[in-house]
């Protein structure tokens, strides 16, 4: 699909009057893509960076409903999301699976247990079945063995869905793009076009790579662009509505911080919602809800603060791994599109639904979350037709995922479990990776659940532009191993080198890049 030159041969079909452009291929943008291309319009997608490289490859991997949110009366935002982990559960085994999760009860603190039980009623009645039950201290420590003290009095296991928030948008573009789409990345909106009336009309596109720029019409416009969103709205005159804020999560050995499902802390200063998640193979926490006052620019990073804040919330929980900074493997940071209430204030407590709003024919979609994306579409597009009354809609109950085997046939060296990931994760595309594989290549990357054929199919065909777009998003080394995966990366680089088409001196610049971006941005916050 994009093979080398692919961004070469876009560009040329680019000089088109679009129907539909659609910018920021976040999971916003690729959702729209996805249930838009099937309809027979003609429909681009533009990302500025790498697809993904937003929010969407920065979140806590939880395909979920929310739970706080019921807490909070945001009862519409959480049965939607049951409604669509359930959905995404049914359609993409092996890229969002049901996810055990534990939330102790502790004495003398708040939700007390009768109210987490209708919490958890609730939960479980939006998503149409009896998933939750108690367990007596005793054994809850069976489940999760260090968990501290006396205070416990026992705790709940409940289910949501977990995912690979990366692979999850990669999935929805490449599918859109099968299904007549096309999809750009490394390329902005450098600036709406506006007709004499002051109506969006179409954008100028920047290629990022080598700063050539084009004029392309379209018949709508959307504005996927997440915490961005403002940016393209000022230029037809709206006024600022999003209020950035800043998670971040840390990474940790699943030997020094291991749980065998979910756990949700109570953070003890704010009563905030902190999760502990086996995902790939560590363990990952977070994560932090605070104003971003860095530039949207720049790369967001975790701050040191943040670290102790989470640190905390482990340690007072799980006293007896005793986790310090110099246990992290890596730390990343994303930025949530929270529509602002104006009210100013925690900004853990503004709502996460999101909003679509038509302004000069420019449609706006943000706030939201990972979960929600195929109501957001849906709901993008049902405005879109404001503008352009003739948008062919996809049903309100159309599938998002292409049907697939039941199971890849069985390969030497992938039991059913490697085989139902790579599934989910690679589509229709599975086989081709498995044929892809080079001698040795079906054996997993140390230190992750990936394979190296991952990586060569990544490099050969999953639209890699710079080193990070493959070793952050499209197998997820950079957050998985010390150090970004850097020793490992003369291995990885006999593997990729040559499917990348670089020669030695591209390796090396791309290499030296990586390295100082994960230092930058993702290694341990100083203090
Ligand atoms: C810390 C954190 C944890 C979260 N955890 C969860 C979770 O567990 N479950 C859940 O359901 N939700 C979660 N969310 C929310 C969820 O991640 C976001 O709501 C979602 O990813 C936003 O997707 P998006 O496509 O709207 O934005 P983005 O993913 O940010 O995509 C917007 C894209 O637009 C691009 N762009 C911007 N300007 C331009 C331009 N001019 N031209 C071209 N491209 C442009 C950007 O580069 C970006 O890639 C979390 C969010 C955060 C921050």
């Amino acid at each position: 699909m994009w093979q080398t030159n692919w961004r070469e041969s876009l560009w040329s079909q680019l000089d088109q009057s679009w129907d539909v452009i659609v910018i920021g291929a976040g999971v916003t943008g690729a959702g729209i893509l996805r249930l838009l291309a099937p309809l027979g319009v003609s429909v681009l997608l533009v990302e500025k960076a790498d697809f993904s490289s937003g929010t969407s490859s920065r979140s806590t991997k939880l395909v979920h409903g929310g739970l706080r949110y019921l807490g909070q009366g945001q009862f519409s935002v959480t049965r939607e999301s049951v409604r669509e982990r359930e959905r995404m559960m049914r359609e993409a085994p092996g890229l969002v699976d049901p996810l055990g999760c534990l939330f102790p009860v502790i004495k003398g603190a708040s939700p007390k247990k009768r109210t987490a039980a209708v919490g958890l009623a609730v939960y479980d009645y939006f998503g149409h079945k009896w998933a939750h039950r108690f367990f007596e201290r005793d054994d809850l420590l069976l489940l999760a063995p260090r968990i501290s003290g006396d205070d416990l009095r026992g705790g709940f296991l409940y289910f949501d869905a977990v995912t690979d928030d990366s692979r999850l948008v990669l999935r929805l573009i490449r599918e859109g793009v099968r299904a007549g789409g096309l999809a750009l990345s490394h390329a902005s909106a450098d600036r709406l076009l506006l007709g004499m009336s002051g109506n969006v009309r179409g954008i100028v596109l920047r290629d990022e790579v080598t700063g050539k720029t084009l004029e392309l019409q379209a018949r709508v416009v959307v504005n996927a662009t997440g915490a961005w969103a403002d940016v393209l709205r000022q230029q037809v005159g709206g006024s600022r509505r999003i209020r950035p804020s800043r998670g971040s999560h840390f990474m940790f050995p699943s030997w020094r911080a291991p749980v065998a499902q979910a756990v949700t802390l109570i953070h003890p200063r704010d009563h905030r919602p902190v999760f502990v998640i086996p995902w790939e193979g560590v363990t990952l926490a977070g994560t932090t809800d605070i104003d971003h006052h860095q530039s949207l620019d720049e790369e967001p990073r975790a701050e040191w603060t943040e670290l102790e804040y989470v640190l905390e919330a482990l340690n007072l929980r799980f006293p007896a791994w005793r986790l310090s900074p110099e246990d992290m493997i890596a730390s990343f940071a994303g930025v949530r599109p929270i529509v602002a209430s104006g009210k100013g204030g925690d900004p853990h407590k503004e709502s996460r639904a999101h909003v679509v709003l038509e302004e000069n024919r420019l449609v706006t979609v943000t706030g939201g979350k990972l979960t929600t994306f195929r109501r957001m579409a849906l709901d993008t597009l049902g405005a879109a037709r404001c503008v352009w009354p003739e948008l062919p809609l996809p049903g309100e109950g159309a599938r998002v995922f292409e049907p697939l085997l039941d199971e890849l046939p069985p390969t030497p060296g992938l039991d059913s479990a490697a085989r139902r990931r790579l599934l989910g994760r690679h589509g229709v595309d599975a086989a081709e990776v498995i044929a892809a594989a080079g001698p040795g290549e079906l054996e997993l990357i140390p230190g992750t659940e990936s394979h190296w054929a991952e990586l060569r199919w990544a490099a050969r065909d999953e639209g890699v532009v710079h080193l990070d777009d493959l070793l952050l998003r499209r197998v997820r080394l950079g957050l998985l191993l010390p150090r970004g995966g850097v020793p490992l990366l003369e291995r990885v680089r006999s593997v990729v080198q040559s499917e990348l088409g670089w020669d030695d001196g591209r390796w090396e610049s791309e290499a030296a890049a990586y390295e100082a971006l994960w230092r930058r941005a993702y290694s341990t916050p100083s203090e």
